[in-house]
């Protein structure tokens, strides 16, 4: 079973580095929709400064425009909250998790890891906000298993259901996951912020711009890992050029090449 996406941008940020987008995906699956990231969610914007810090705001310059949450673009064509009935996330940072609040009857799934940087912690670190998760959330919490795709782990969503799958790229946060994609245009891998620029990915680390390389290591967990699993998506890039589409979440080219219907594989020619 193939599944139809669709590519959301759920919030545009102004960092000084150049202009980010909030990649998000809209998956149709057969008993409703599964959205994969949800950007920042309409709180953000009403109650920002209860749930976005100061460091955030000024960091980043979110354009907090409620036209851009998933919310809003999702009941525009004619869907209902109810009818995302999963959420599955990259990561807890701010500006990926936001939005669960607007879809209170969605099963939210996460890697245990990351779950524990909210839950497990006395002090929140940097990049998250606990004030996004204090309502009651439906969470499934999932663990890695070791079985591979590709030459990486991976951990099924749904029982039996090998169309979507968490794949853990540890680095930028300790539980930080891709989440590969069976859709109607091949493999779609989403890999969150495991790295910001398709230059990274799709040329070398040496063709990223200066800022983003400083910028992606300002809000590292772990460089080391984080360089092995970029290390890692260039080689899964270079052999399935064809086969399996790359995305990250800040990208503004590979969201701009993926909503004209073009494969953000191949922006560079
Ligand atoms: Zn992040
Ligand atoms: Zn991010």
């Amino acid at each position: 079973m193939s599944l139809k996406i669709h590519h959301l941008n759920c919030a545009s940020l102004c960092p000084i580095t150049g202009d980010m987008v909030c990649h998000c995906l809209l998956v149709e699956y057969t008993d409703g929709l599964i959205l994969i990231d949800t950007g920042l969610g309409t709180k953000d914007i009403t109650e920002k400064s209860k749930r976005l810090d100061l460091g955030f705001r000024l960091l980043v310059r979110p354009k907090l425009d409620i036209e851009e949450t998933a919310l809003y673009q999702i009941q525009k064509v004619g869907y209902k909250r109810e009818d995302v009935k999963h959420i599955v996330l990259t990561h807890l940072h701010v500006d990926h998790a936001g939005g669960i609040t607007d879809f209170p009857s969605a099963m939210i799934h996460a890697l245990r890891l990351e779950y524990r940087n909210i839950y497990n912690k006395n002090k929140i670190l940097p990049g998250y906000s606990k004030e996004q998760f204090n309502k009651e959330i439906n969470w499934k919490i999932h663990d890695v298993m070791g079985e591979k795709w590709n030459g990486f782990n991976k951990v099924n969503i749904l029982e039996g259901i090998d169309d979507i799958l968490l794949i853990p790229l540890r680095g930028h946060t300790n539980g930080h996951c891709g989440i590969a994609i069976n859709s109607t245009d091949g493999w779609v891998l989403h890999c969150g912020d495991a790295y910001f620029h398709s230059a990274t990915i799709k040329k070398g680390l040496k063709e990223t711009p200066f800022s983003i390389n400083l910028f992606q290591k300002l809000v590292e967990y772990n460089s080391e890992t984080r360089l092995r699993n970029q290390h890692r998506l260039r080689k899964l890039f270079l052999d399935k050029k064809s086969e399996i589409k790359l995305i990250c979440s800040h990208d503004t080219s590979e969201y701009n090449a993926c909503n004209c219907g073009k494969n953000p594989n191949f922006i560079y020619g």
